[in-house]
């Protein structure tokens, strides 16, 4: 979107991450060789990350509004008609083509759609301090480092400026009794205890207990309504991808959005819109449980197997390898979407084959042909000027005629020169009813 010098500006960058029990080192890996630009974990709070995001929809004339609630709406066939309370306490009657609920884990648009919000209230209380930490620790200052203690798991996330983030989950709960914030004193203690002495916390910024849910919803749309983000779906944030899997919600739905209100495709494409983000948050609610649960194992013998089996895996480089990757979602892919065709379509095409953004997004989102034949592939183009970007790129491998969503995803993947193949997708595009 044209945001990413200001986000690598503002945020720090962790080149690995590595889990131990007391002094004792289990595991660790490395991003330096995940397959991305950005071979790095960017940590940077999430306050920052709103500022840059509203700074950068400011540059488009966008205002973020506050203090307006969102309390009544209704869909008609061709519009949604939605009411507004402002700070002031004044209504205001909106009348929108589509809407789309990004308000978060309690949102009133899923409640109001009349979804289920299936899942489970996780048992263990949680903790967050943001903190400066001082001291003899020997952790380094670029990466996670993740203690598996026998009362629950303890994380330091190094940010920018010199401070650090601790998260810690506490295998006894207090049975959802609400409990008042951590002091200095507490988060002190704790690290004492689970990473052990010559720690030094001070400098709180945010203290909080917090508590773990993990839903989702089966549908992300009705009609002309949408949810996006925790709105969605919501879980531990083991593994932190809770904002970047609402992010990508939004961007699948973004470009299907736009080629539709353009008039380019068929409104048929939104309804690609739940399968292919209802199978990626399932995955990632799945992972997240799953580390969660590890990491918060109860039983003794449990916790010297896990503890065990992890020295063992990580050993290998292989292994080290594919847990950097999974933090970084960039192996998620849609290959048993309804806009996936052919073999080995539907994963990111690599970023090998283009600089910055992939090429088929911006302003006005269109897929991107790959051929090994320039000018045929220019002539078929310009027979679909809104969906398909005129410039062809040559494919990378010859052999294969690929067609790239403007998301980065493969859409098509056909035998070189198959032209009746890419003509019978672009036309499965626009096709209504
Ligand atoms: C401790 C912790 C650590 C985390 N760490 C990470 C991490 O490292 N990486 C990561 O990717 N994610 C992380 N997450 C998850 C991340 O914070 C969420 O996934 C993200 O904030 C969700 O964004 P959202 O916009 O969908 O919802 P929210 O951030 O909840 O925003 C919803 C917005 O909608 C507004 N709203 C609600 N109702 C209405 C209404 N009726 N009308 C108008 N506005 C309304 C709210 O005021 C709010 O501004 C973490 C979460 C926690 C709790």
């Amino acid at each position: 979107m044209g945001c990413t010098p200001a986000f690598l500006e503002n945020g720090l960058h962790c080149h690995g991450a590595s889990f131990h029990n007391g002094k004792t080192v289990l595991g660790h890996h490395r991003f330096d060789n995940v397959a991305s630009p950005y071979n790095f974990g960017l940590m940077i709070p999430q306050v920052d990350t709103e500022r840059l995001l509203i700074e950068h929809l400011q540059s488009f004339g966008v205002t973020v509004e506050r203090q307006v609630e969102l309390t009544l709406f209704g869909e008609a066939p061709d519009h949604v008609e939605a009411r507004l309370k402002h700070a002031d306490g004044h209504e205001e009657a909106v009348q929108t083509s589509w809407l789309i609920g990004c308000d978060g884990a309690h949102s009133t648009l899923r409640n109001g759609l009349g979804f289920s919000f299936e899942g489970v209230t996780d048992p263990s209380d949680w903790l967050l301090a943001d903190i400066r930490l001082e001291g003899d620790h020997q952790t380094p200052s670029d990466q996670i480092a993740a203690f598996l203690h026998p009362d629950g798991p303890f994380a330091l996330f190094p940010m920018a400026k010199g401070r650090t983030r601790i998260i810690a989950g506490f295998s006894k709960s207090s049975g959802g009794k609400s409990k008042p914030n951590p002091t200095l004193q507490d988060v002190q203690d704790l690290t004492d205890k689970r990473v052990g002495r010559g720690w030094l916390v001070t400098d709180p910024v945010w203290l909080a207990n917090f508590y773990i849910n993990e839903r989702k919803v089966s549908e992300y749309s009705k009609g002309r309504i949408f949810l996006a983000g925790d709105a969605a779906h919501i879980h531990s944030p083991a593994g932190g991808q809770g904002m970047n899997t609402g992010m990508q919600d939004s961007i699948n739905l973004a470009w299907k959005l736009a080629l539709v209100v353009r008039e380019e495709a068929s409104p048929r494409l939104l309804d690609t819109y739940t399968p292919e983000r209802s199978e990626v948050g399932a995955k990632v609610l799945h992972n997240a449980t799953l580390m969660t649960e590890l990491g918060t194992l109860k039983s003794p013998i449990a916790q010297a197997t896990r503890d065990a089996v992890m020295r063992f895996m990580f050993g290998f480089h292989s292994v080290q390898e594919r847990e950097a990757t999974s933090f970084t979602e960039i192996e998620l892919d849609y290959s048993q979407g309804l806009l996936t065709v052919g073999a080995r379509a539907g994963g990111r095409f690599s970023p090998r084959y283009y600089d910055g953004p992939p090429p088929g997004i911006g302003n006005k989102p269109r897929f991107v042909l790959f051929t090994s034949d320039y000018e045929q592939g220019a002539a078929f183009a310009s027979r679909f000027p809104g969906l398909l970007d005129p410039t062809p790129r040559i494919s990378p491998d010859r052999k294969r005629l690929l067609l790239v969503r403007p998301d980065g995803y493969v859409g098509l993947s056909a035998t070189d020169n198959d032209w009746a193949a890419a003509e019978e997708y672009l036309r499965q595009l626009v096709i209504t009813g």
